[in-house]
């Protein structure tokens, strides 16, 4: 594997010490154990008793510092090449987790994340994953940082946008079920009929009670231009058969994509709960009234 940024790395013989690129590190070259990514011997470091891999600048193994109840050693730095490159310039993102409007730091190595991507992130002390929206990125030195490099976090990992087991319900309903399609006519709606999907021209909607999606039925409202809250229209998904068995939970589903698209707004309220979202140039919101 090729390695953009030459690397130097040796130990002297009359000596015990470590020299990454003429930085002094207390440590030795382990000449058992390779790095599966590019084959080079692991390293050795004293005061974190951690290997790392000094030309692919990773740690060989999960940081377990957190956890750690008695700290023998010293809380190893993000990335290892901050050793012999002190003011590297590091990516971070902001993020958010909805309902909330406070913004918290991570430190984002991986440069694929962008504005607007749902992540997984760890919180709190026992670092829980929890979803969040990026709401900027950008560098900053090692040496200048947003918060703290000793306590910040690492995002843990970018969220699939595209979920296939969702996909694959949105098929066989479009093939097998009845459809109201809205893409063409948005008076295709008749409030009597058992439907299974909502076809818009953003997306499918349907209801999974207990994970499996069930007849519904649809309803419309049709704003005046004068209504406080004006919207061009309102569907309304109600289960057709409101009288469960064996209740778990009841779902509304959709195959739009909401973790890339730009969340406005909570909708939510007494006896309802919803977000608004931008889809392309559509302002869509989804309210849920589990009491009507
Ligand atoms: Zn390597």
């Amino acid at each position: 594997m090729p390695h953009s940024v030459e690397i130097t790395v040796y130990e002297p013989e009359d000596d015990y010490a470590l020299y990454v690129n003429g930085v002094e590190l207390e440590g030795f070259i382990d000449e058992d154990s390779i790095c599966k990514t590019c084959g080079a011997n692991q390293c050795y470091l004293d005061d974190y008793d951690e290997y790392f891999c000094p030309y692919c600048n990773i740690w060989m193994y999960k940081d377990y510092w957190d956890r750690d109840e008695t700290h023998y050693f010293k809380r190893r730095p993000l990335e290892p090449e901050l050793l012999w490159k002190p003011c590297k310039e590091l990516n971070f993102c902001n993020v958010r987790f909805f309902p909330n409007d406070k913004e918290y730091v991570y430190y984002c190595p991986d440069e694929s994340i962008e504005k607007f991507d749902w992540i997984e992130v760890p919180v709190g002390n026992r670092s829980q994953l929890k979803e969040a929206q990026v709401t900027e990125v950008y560098k900053r030195q090692a040496n200048k940082p947003p918060f703290p490099l000793e306590k910040i976090k690492k995002v843990e990992r970018k969220l699939s946008t595209i979920n296939e087991k969702i996909i694959e319900t949105k098929n066989s309903l479009i093939r097998e079920g009845i459809i109201c399609d809205l893409s063409k006519a948005k008076d295709a709606i008749n409030s009597k009929q058992a439907y299974d999907i909502l076809k818009t021209p953003i997306g499918n909607f349907w209801l999974e009670l207990n994970g499996s999606p069930i007849k519904i039925s649809i309803g419309s409202h049709y704003p005046n231009n004068d209504d406080k809250y004006y919207v061009e229209a309102s569907y309304y998904i109600k289960p057709l058969n409101p009288h469960f068995e064996k209740f778990k939970s009841l779902t509304i589903c959709s195959d739009i994509d909401l973790r890339s698209a730009r969340l406005i707004d909570n909708l939510g309220g007494e006896h309802k709960e919803g977000y608004n979202w931008q889809v392309d140039n559509i302002d869509l919101g989804i309210v849920a009234h589990p009491y009507s």
